[in-house]
């Protein structure tokens, strides 16, 4: 590397215009009367957390779909009120699961690549907080290296006749559609040109889907297997062929959100409260070094959100905020080990000891869902030229 270059990165100091922030009131006010009666345990699922019924609501404020057209159900406003709107669910730990993959990025795929009957079919009931999306990109044998995704669609007189198993897919067993990458093309040069991306109907004849707990017992993602199931000709997305391109474009949306560092804020509002008003040198040491973390992944973060507002593509920036965010998402069940030295557990009547619980058993999990910490690495090294 040379270091007389400048570095590639685009991050540019960017603050938040007064529209945002007056948005942010109305929605922290909402979010007070809606959220404070859960459990912090539960709110600490953060984007984990599954509700039809808080996701209608969102929907019906208007707070879904936020920057896309009035007629697909959006709202025309821009990439920094959603930034804003994110922060304060998280924050918050309001139950966003229901809607997430929809509004993040299947609805914005959609908008970029679907068809017009495509958008028109399922983008309202996104807005509405009603139509909920899985990601049909990880596979038994393929996870970081996507490009090896084997469950096939051979095209026939009727449709598209899929076989494979999908692997890790959140919400399936309650999404309504699933946006997934199947191999259409043969051959070896076909590694990346062979892939399409599909529209996948979860109600179809021939798509089982089995629910896999995780280490907190709970069973948020998915084994989907496709039996010769029959997908119809306007199923696909895009163009046959085209979509390594467009699952790329898809990932840069899935990675370039405030979720991506925000997910343990209920631990670490918990352990402001613990610390108390007049905290230990150390403690406040710790509190203070987190808090300077966060201030500056948020700059970050909002900087990939200003690059979106303006059109630009802001991918190897989204892959380094996703990187550092893990680490600090992570680091926080760890201080708050080291901080207090109780054992956490999730039936402690402790809320604190429950919410670092909770954290402690999905942490591991940062740094795998998205891209792994050495893919995304391995993209930030490109970035710089290092390979
Ligand atoms: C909570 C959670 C939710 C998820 N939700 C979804 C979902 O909704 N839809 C979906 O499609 N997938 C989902 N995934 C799957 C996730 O995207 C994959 O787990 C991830 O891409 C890694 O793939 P893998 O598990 O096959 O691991 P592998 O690719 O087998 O990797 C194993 C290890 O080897 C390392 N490794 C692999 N290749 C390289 C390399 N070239 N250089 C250096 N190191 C390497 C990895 O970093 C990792 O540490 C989810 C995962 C989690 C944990």
């Amino acid at each position: 590397m040379n270091l007389a270059q400048p570095l590639p990165f685009r991050f540019q100091l960017a603050s938040l215009p007064p529209e945002a922030e007056k948005l942010r009131s109305e929605v922290r006010a909402f979010l007070a009367g809606e959220v404070q009666a859960f459990a912090p345990e539960l709110r600490a699922q953060s984007w984990s957390g599954f509700n039809p019924e808080f996701s209608r609501k969102l929907g019906a404020r208007g707070l879904i779909g936020l920057t896309w057209p009035k007629q697909y159900g959006g709202h025309e406003r821009t990439a920094l009120e959603r930034f804003v709107v994110t922060e304060e669910l998280l924050a918050g730990g309001a139950p966003v699961a229901a809607h997430w993959v929809a509004d993040r990025q299947s609805g914005p795929l959609l908008l970029k690549f679907g068809t017009e009957e495509q958008r028109r079919r399922v983008l309202p009931g996104i807005a509405r907080g009603e139509t909920y999306f899985a990601i049909g990109m990880s596979e038994p044998d393929s996870g970081s290296d996507l490009a090896s995704v084997r469950t096939r669609a051979r095209k026939t007189g009727d449709g598209w006749r899929v076989s494979g198993t999908k692997l890790w897919s959140s919400w399936a067993h309650k999404a309504q559609y699933m946006i997934a990458l199947f191999r259409t093309g043969e051959g070896a040069d076909q590694r990346q040109l062979g892939l399409t991306q599909f529209l996948v109907d979860m109600s179809l004849p021939g798509i089982k889907v089995r629910p896999i707990a995780d280490l907190t017992g709970h069973a948020h993602f998915n084994e989907v297997i496709f039996d010769d199931a029959l997908l119809p000709h306007d199923a696909l997305i895009g163009a046959e062929g085209q979509g390594w391109a467009q699952v790329t474009a898809e990932l840069a949306y899935e990675r370039s959100g405030p979720e991506r560092f925000l997910s343990s804020m209920m631990l670490l509002k918990q352990l402001v409260a613990a610390a108390g008003p007049d905290p230990s040198e150390r403690v406040a040491i710790a509190l203070g070094r987190l808090t300077a973390r966060l201030h500056a992944l948020r700059k970050l973060s909002l900087s990939v959100a200003t690059q979106l507002q303006a059109g630009a593509n802001p991918a190897l920036e989204a892959a380094l905020v996703k990187d550092v965010g893990a680490v600090f998402e992570q680091d926080i069940p760890d201080i708050a080990h080291d901080l207090f030295g109780q054992e956490p557990s999730a039936q402690a009547l402790d809320a604190g000891l429950r919410v670092q619980a909770q954290l402690t058993q999905v942490a591991p999990s940062f740094s795998l869902r998205g891209g792994t910490r050495e893919i995304l690495r391995g993209i930030i090294a490109r970035g710089l030229g290092l390979r």
